[in-house]
């Protein structure tokens, strides 16, 4: 299991960017630099002369680092705080950080308990964050599932605090920091005057402006069951794209794939789909729906995604089929020019347009892949 689990995280990414020489400018003054955080390789590129756009970098950095502190398993991590004060009462924690977990107790109630932050113990079980996943005993399962419940805990974020009423409950942000990073991060861009800029968390993307003028930011969606290959490419200015899919942390027992986003209800991982990408116009909601439509499946995800204002998704089943949500098809072109399968929500808006290049010539215009790497340390 483990051996099938190294390999697997070598692999390229959930989510590339393109850069295109058709579509972009000349590329002279991308400023462009990686760091590993928040679990994953993040890139970001800021367009702009040379002295600015290098600090501007650096500031971003920064601030997903001071993100990173907050909401982390680290032992010294605002988040990893509060945990440990489960069971004891109100806790007084960082506003900023209060109001993140109000953010994602409300996405619970949106979504029914699919999404579900109180998920800490559950995904410590399966150890997918710190990259060593196991398959736990189910009496394991049960007992985990028993310290969830959202609907216990309580936030007050003017004065920062937070209640976890039960003993060994545990908040678990992994499946809504990134994209709040991102949100974060563009704040500081925007204090900085950066007019196009773009950022990679791992598949978590923030489209600041266009790449040039009239050229939108290009992103290629990998095909979940081909690292090396693009089912679809996006095309935004200003915009959050998120990606969540059961080929970024998982692993294979017995013939069957156990993968990171788990489901409430069972806590076994949630069937039904392979890959979710959402568009919206802020990273902490394109990255709390990304997870929570996963868990919810086609059907319910592709409503509650029609339902949402400003939010478009594109969905691939167990079956490999795709679904675009009713204003998917002004943003993503599948890459085989083929109009997906008609949602079951709305079938009435398929561009069809073939995609503009053609397989190999959109690998060679390939520049940048970003691993999706696991290694979230987790305290003890
Ligand atoms: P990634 O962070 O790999 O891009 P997601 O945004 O989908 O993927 O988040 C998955 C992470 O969210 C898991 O690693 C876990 O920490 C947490 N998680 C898993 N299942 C759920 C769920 N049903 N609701 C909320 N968070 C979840
Ligand atoms: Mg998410």
């Amino acid at each position: 299991m483990r051996r099938q689990w190294l390999s697997r995280i070598a692999v390229p990414a959930c989510m590339t960017v393109l850069f295109c020489s058709c579509t972009g400018g000349p590329s002279g003054d991308l400023h462009k630099e990686t760091r590993f955080l928040m679990g994953t390789f993040v890139e970001v590129t800021v367009k702009g002369p040379a002295q600015e756009a290098k600090r501007a970098v650096g500031a971003v950095f920064d601030e997903m680092k001071r993100v990173e502190e907050l909401t982390s398993f680290h032992t010294s991590s605002g988040l990893t705080q509060v945990n440990a004060s489960a069971g004891q009462g109100s806790v007084q924690a960082d506003p900023e950080l209060a109001t993140l977990v109000g953010e994602s107790l409300s996405f619970a109630r949106e979504t029914d308990g699919a999404f579900d932050p109180t998920l800490g113990p559950l995904a410590k079980l399966w150890n997918f964050s710190a990259g060593e996943p196991r398959l736990p005993e189910d009496s394991e399962i049960k007992a985990a599932l028993d310290k969830r419940g959202w609907q216990h805990v309580t936030v007050d974020a003017s004065s920062g605090t937070i209640t976890l009423p039960r003993e060994q409950m545990s908040l678990d942000l992994g499946g809504i920091a990134k994209g709040y990073s991102l949100d974060r991060a563009r704040l500081v861009l925007v204090k900085l005057g950066v007019q196009s800029a773009l950022i990679n968390a791992g598949g978590d993307i923030l489209a600041v402006g266009e790449k040039s003028p009239g050229h939108p930011w290009r992103i290629g969606v990998q095909d979940p069951r081909n690292p090396n290959g693009l089912v679809a490419v996006a095309t935004l200015r200003d915009r959050v794209i998120v990606t969540s899919g059961d080929y970024e942390r998982f692993f294979v027992h017995e013939g069957k794939r156990y993968h990171h986003i788990l489901n409430p209800e069972t806590g076994y991982p949630a069937g039904g789909l392979r890959s979710v990408t959402i568009i919206a116009a802020d990273g902490v909601r394109a990255d709390a729906m990304a997870t929570a439509v996963f868990g919810l499946g086609a059907k319910r995800g592709l409503e509650y995604v029609e339902k949402t204002p400003d939010v478009e998704g594109f969905l691939i089943d167990a079956n490999g089929e795709m679904f675009f949500t009713s204003g998917a098809a002004d943003l993503i072109q599948t890459t085989d020019g083929q109009p997906p399968k008609p949602n079951r929500v709305n079938t009435s808006s398929r561009s069809g347009q073939p995609f503009p290049f053609a397989g190999t010539e959109l690998i060679d215009h390939l520049l940048v892949a970003i691993p999706c790497l696991n290694q979230r340390k987790q305290s003890g």
